[in-house]
């Protein structure tokens, strides 16, 4: 897998607001917050996404998450937050190298993040069956 920009912040190679560091984990705030505090966190090793990465990596960004949500909430006196992930192109991604957003909410009214639809009969089961013969 090829270096991506956050590599270079890993590496201490390009500037960011780093908040948090361990062993495989780095997290730091997003260059172009959707709310202020917006916190990305990626693990060091390189992984492009959902698709490719091992369970040991997903669950180790996965804890930082969990810690620093609260604090990220708590720093701009948020009362909740998004925790979001885009995985390949077609799902918005664009840095190709894992990473969760942290996106704090102070208010549901401040913007929606996807529309939502209800499925024509029949299609739900379908689908649903389908993802579990995926499964195996
Ligand atoms: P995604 O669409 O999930 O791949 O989002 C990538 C995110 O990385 C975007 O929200 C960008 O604003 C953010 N980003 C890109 N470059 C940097 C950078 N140098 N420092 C901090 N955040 C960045």
């Amino acid at each position: 897998m090829e270096d991506t920009i956050f590599t270079k912040i890993i590496r201490r190679e390009i500037p960011a607001h780093i908040v948090y560091e361990d062993e495989g984990t780095i997290a730091f705030l997003d260059a172009k917050p959707a709310t202020p505090g917006h916190t990305l966190v990626v693990p060091k090793k390189q992984v492009r996404n959902i698709f490719d990465v091992d369970d040991e990596t997903l669950a180790a960004v996965m804890r930082t998450v969990r810690k620093i949500a609260p604090a990220v909430r708590d720093a701009v006196g948020a009362h909740g937050a998004h925790i979001n992930s885009n995985h390949e192109a077609a799902a918005g991604q664009i840095v190709f190298h894992l990473h969760f957003h942290i996106i704090p909410r102070h208010d549901r009214s401040e913007f929606s993040f996807w529309p939502q639809s209800d499925y024509p009969p029949g299609d739900a089961a379908a689908i649903a069956l389908k993802i579990r013969q995926a499964l195996g």
